[in-house]
């Protein structure tokens, strides 16, 4: 009964606090339930997609329960960042880090001491290892009520960013006895999951899984053809807002930079092999809003996570469903629309093999990875669906409404086994020894120099398809080489063959009965793209201008305050702004996102704004 209570009060200060230091009234899925574990006593496992707000899991229940929260976290940028926003929204909180200055160690020393905060954001070095004991010490004076573990995959030799460090956060418990640890991650498999609460050695912890789906993210997939051409496209369709642009190489990172600034949109690279101080530079361009566009390599970009972030495109593809959803993740982390493009060929999947091989990780786990990527790629079909079932979850939606497939882009053939017997019988009738630019020359009749050459033009496969253009034939043969009926040979040649299935197919026209294939759809007249669900929604009843002035006025604001826009207020608070245009201040605090701190901070300005805009 006691309990009941007991759990009814903390709950109700929980509801108290979203909205009093966040301005929010509503919970995501599973917020609430991890923040009650903590509540509890108890420790707990996380698991909530990207932009799920893991943090306010941690963050709420710190303001609420007595004693200080220790955030771990393995990023410096993003800590400043995370203790930026909470002052600013009233909540006490340092970080401690090698980025601060003899002088400040000593203030926020002394406000441990005098209990001054209640969280405090540390990186995994200072809590472990050499030189920590110190720290240690001092917190031990400091009644840490319990340890929150951000990015916990990093803890795991299988997740994708392995930090060693995180191995001995196991031992905290030892020098801090009664505190509860809680760990938090968006990605994490079975196999993942159960390093991290092994290698924490969590006791018997509340475990919360999410669903992987991120139904604000609008997934195309398009085949390689004039990448720049397709490049320029969506930098067009986002005109004004950020976006990351992934390259494999860092070569190809520098040229695309310089060239999309030459065009106009100026963009700064990111990679490991720029400089510390000029990708640190590059960074902060980024997430201060004086660069919108970063084009990094896909192995790197952990710390450009800018929550409006409306659009990531891939100019080649990773080598993983599991990079590909982690890169991507990083579009929309505010739960606005954004677009996730991947641009892709069968060379980027050739180029990973190489990669894989020259550092020795070319296994089966890896190879089988790269081609379950590919197989995306090639899919035909809600890709909203294909991620989830990917991930292990159930997707029951009829139709998402955010991906190239629902929003009709992609034309399935009505004859899928048809046109692959074409392609496969043009793939064996030149001998099985040229690649895709080849053969879609042969099908559609073009008849080159090496085509008349080489005696090709009097082939029957000859002019098969006249009215493809290159693009869709070289999709068509990208999609085949996924459905294990076409192979590529791994030289620079990257000459066309048949396997042992494709053989079969021509033998044997039911023999692949799930065959499908697609091309894209010519694109309007226009050029204008169909927007999602959530596009249309988020945007109804906007005043645009308005939007845009505010966000103007927030740009000014961060940079008297020398914080990245975001820090002051999200765009989906902006928005919800020049939707609902408060004319008092009782209405500007009742915005969502707006806390009583904000208001008082910052409501006459921004009201003063709205009132000057002319309806
Ligand atoms: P994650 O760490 O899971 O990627 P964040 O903690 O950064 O996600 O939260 C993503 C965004 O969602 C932030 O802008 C945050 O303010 C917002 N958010 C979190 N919880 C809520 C909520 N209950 N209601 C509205 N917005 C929320
Ligand atoms: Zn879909």
């Amino acid at each position: 009964m006691r309990r009941a209570i007991m759990a009814a009060v903390t709950s109700s200060l929980l509801d108290d606090a979203l909205a009093r230091y966040w301005g929010y009234t509503e919970f995501r899925p599973l917020q609430r339930e991890a923040m009650e574990a903590i509540l509890a006593g108890r420790d707990s496992l996380v698991v909530l997609p990207t932009g799920g707000g893991k943090s306010l899991c941690f963050q709420a229940p710190a303001v609420v329960r007595p004693g200080l929260a220790v955030v771990v976290s393995p990023l410096i940028s993003l800590m400043k960042d995370q203790v930026d926003t909470l002052v600013g929204n009233g909540v006490p909180a340092a970080l401690y880090n090698s980025s601060l200055t003899g002088a400040e160690k000593t203030r926020v020393a002394a406000g441990l001491r005098e209990g001054r905060y209640r969280l405090l954001y540390v990186s995994p070095e200072r809590l472990v290892g050499e030189g920590s004991d110190g720290f240690l010490t001092l917190l031990e004076s400091c009644d840490v009520s319990f340890i929150a573990v951000d990015e916990a995959h990093c803890i795991s030799q299988w997740g994708h960013d392995f930090r060693p460090e995180y191995r001995q956060l196991a031992q905290l418990r030892e020098r801090l006895p009664g505190i509860s640890l809680q760990a938090y991650t968006a990605t994490a498999t079975a196999r993942v999951r159960r390093d991290i609460m092994a290698q924490l050695g969590l006791h018997d912890p509340v475990e919360l899984v999410g669903g992987f789906d991120r139904p604000n993210l609008l997934y195309r997939v398009l085949p390689r053809a004039s990448l720049k051409r397709q490049i320029l496209d969506v930098v067009a369709r986002h005109k004004g807002e950020a976006g990351i642009i992934y390259c494999i190489s860092r070569r190809e990172v520098e040229a695309l930079a310089a060239w999309l600034t030459t065009e106009g949109t100026p963009a700064l690279p990111y990679h490991a092999g720029l400089g510390e101080a000029e990708r640190s530079g590059n960074q902060d361009a980024f997430l201060r809003e004086r660069v919108d566009v970063i084009v990094a390599t896909v192995a790197f970009g952990m710390g450009i996570d800018r929550s409006n972030v409306r659009f990531v495109v891939h100019a080649g593809s990773p080598r993983s469903i599991e990079h590909y959803q982690q890169e991507s993740g990083r579009a929309g982390r505010d739960g606005l629309e954004a677009e996730c493009l991947l641009i892709y060929s069968a060379a980027d999947f050739m180029k990973w093999r190489v990669m894989l091989e020259s550092n020795g990780e070319l296994n089966d786990g890896n190879i089988a990875l790269l081609r379950q990527m590919e197989q995306y790629a090639a899919s035909v079909g809600c890709r909203h669906q294909y991620l989830a079932e990917y991930f292990g979850d159930r997707y029951t939606r009829d139709g998402c409404g955010a991906c190239d497939f629902c929003l009709d882009e992609l034309e399935p053939s009505p004859e899928p086994v048809l046109l692959a017997r074409q392609i496969l019988s043009c793939v064996a009738r030149v001998g099985q020894r040229f690649g895709s630019t080849h053969v879609a020359s042969v099908l559609r009749g073009h008849a080159s120099d090496q085509v008349v050459s080489r005696g090709h033009n009097t082939l029957s496969t000859f002019g098969l398809l006249p009215e493809a253009s290159v693009g869709e034939v070289r999709g068509y043969i990208q999609q085949l080489r996924a459905f294990d009926l076409l192979r590529t040979t791994d030289d620079m040649y990257a000459v066309l063959t048949l396997t042992p299935k494709g053989l079969a197919l021509l033998k044997d026209e039911t023999s692949c009965p799930d065959l499908s294939l697609a091309r894209q759809r010519p694109p309007r007249k226009d050029a204008t793209r169909a927007r999602s669900r959530v596009d249309t929604e988020s945007w109804e009843g906007v005043d645009r201008a308005l939007f845009e002035r505010l966000r103007a006025i927030r740009l000014e604001t961060a940079r008297e305050r020398a914080v990245p826009p975001y820090v002051i207020f999200h765009d989906a608070t902006l928005r919800e702004m020049a939707r609902l245009r408060p004319d008092s201040l009782d209405a500007f605090r009742a915005v969502k996102g707006v806390g009583a701190r904000k208001a008082d901070d910052l409501g006459e300005r921004f009201l003063t704004a709205i009132r000057e805009h002319a309806v």
